[in-house]
Formats: structure tokens, C-alpha cells, sequence
């Protein structure tokens, strides 16, 4: 962020009176440019069959972790519910309509100043194809999850806890609340590149 969008004068990085910390302030209209945390909203879908319980991920057709395995997931709108911008995302990137059930994850990610919720999913038909930010979608059972190629580790701590808390719904009823933390992150991206 470089000038104001109001009257287009160069902001200053200072800290306002009152404040704590230094904002993007511009010395023309005054005007506080506050830079906080997204929320990235999402899925994780699960279709239950005869031949048991899959997940639905998707592979990503776009950068950052392009070509890697996802579940369904991305910015909120403005005017959105969280609910809404799961939902939305879902459609997007898999053209699946589930129902949500509970809030499944809440992960912190403060090195890239994001918060990642997960929404557990019921998706009753095997209805599905590659938005367009998905290069494909595809329903896994569980091992056969493709564990070495997840793009982002907060989908990886979900789908791990979803694994080990399936057969304890009182468990699984309680929201998982996480931190990423950087060295994390950072071991998780590594451990990808030397594959
Ligand atoms: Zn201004």
C-alpha cells in the first residue's frame, strides 16, 4: 500500500495518536489505512457410501501450491457469512453442493496473517467436476490420501484431526483451534520441494 485511496497523496508509516503500532496513515486526508488478518473459509467434505467414507480434495490448478491436493477453500467476500463463503468456495472449486454440519477447524496462520476455518460437510451425491481453479476433484478414503502432496499445512492438521475424532462425534463437536507456526509452515514447504 503506497498512496491513499481517497486523494491519492504518498501514506507515511506512523503510529496514530491513540494507537499502538504503526499504520499506513495519509498526512493529506488523515485517513488510517488498518491492515488486519483474512479469513479463508472452507470444507471438508465427506461422501459415506457402501463401500464406506471418502473425502472430497481437490488438486489446485492455480498458484500458490499449484498441482498439490486441497480441500475446497478460499477468501471470504465482503457481505458474506463464513458459512456462506464455504459454501460458495465449495461450489467454485469442486461444483459440489454439500449441507454443513459443524465448524470443524480454526487455525491460526500468523506469519501470513490469514485465519483458516474448516466446516465439516455432508455431500450426499457423488456429484462433482474440476472448477476452475481445480485442476481435479476426486473422493479419497482415508488411505489413500495423498499425505505428501497437501498444499497448506492447515489442511493437513484438519483432515488429521478429522481422521482421528470420526468415531467420537463429541469430539469432533468441539471446534480443533490451532496455531501454525512458522518453522511449521516452513519444514512442511521444504519436505515438498525435496519430493
Ligand atoms: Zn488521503
Amino acid at each position: 500500500m503506497k498512496y491513499c485511496c481517497h486523494c491519492r497523496t504518498e501514506l507515511t508509516l506512523t503510529i496514530p495518536p491513540g494507537d499502538n503500532r504503526q499504520r499506513h496513515v495519509c498526512p493529506q486526508c488523515d485517513t488510517v489505512f488498518y491492515q488486519n488478518p483474512k479469513i479463508v473459509a472452507g470444507t471438508l467434505p465427506v461422501h459415506r457410501s457402501d463401500s464406506g467414507l471418502q473425502i472430497l480434495l481437490c488438486k489446485r490448478a492455480i498458484e500458490p501450491r499449484c498441482g498439490y491436493w486441497t480441500l475446497p477453500a478460499g477468501f471470504m467476500e465482503n457481505g458474506e457469512s463464513t458459512e456462506q463463503a464455504a459454501l460458495r468456495e465449495t461450489r467454485e472449486e469442486a461444483n459440489a453442493e454439500v449441507e454443513l454440519q459443524q465448524l470443524l477447524s480454526m487455525i491460526s496462520v500468523p506469519h501470513i496473517d490469514q485465519v483458516h476455518l474448516f466446516y465439516l460437510a455432508n455431500l450426499p451425491q457423488p456429484q462433482f467436476s474440476a472448477g476452475e481453479e481445480s485442476l481435479e476433484v476426486e473422493l479419497f478414503q482415508e488411505q489413500d490420501i495423498p499425505w505428501e502432496d497437501i498444499a497448506f499445512p492447515t489442511v493437513a492438521k484438519t483432515l488429521r484431526y478429522f481422521f482421528q475424532h470420526q468415531n467420537t462425534p463429541a469430539q469432533l463437536s468441539r471446534c480443533f483451534n490451532s496455531t501454525i507456526e512458522l518453522s511449521e509452515a516452513l519444514r512442511k514447504l521444504e519436505q515438498a520441494q525435496q519430493s
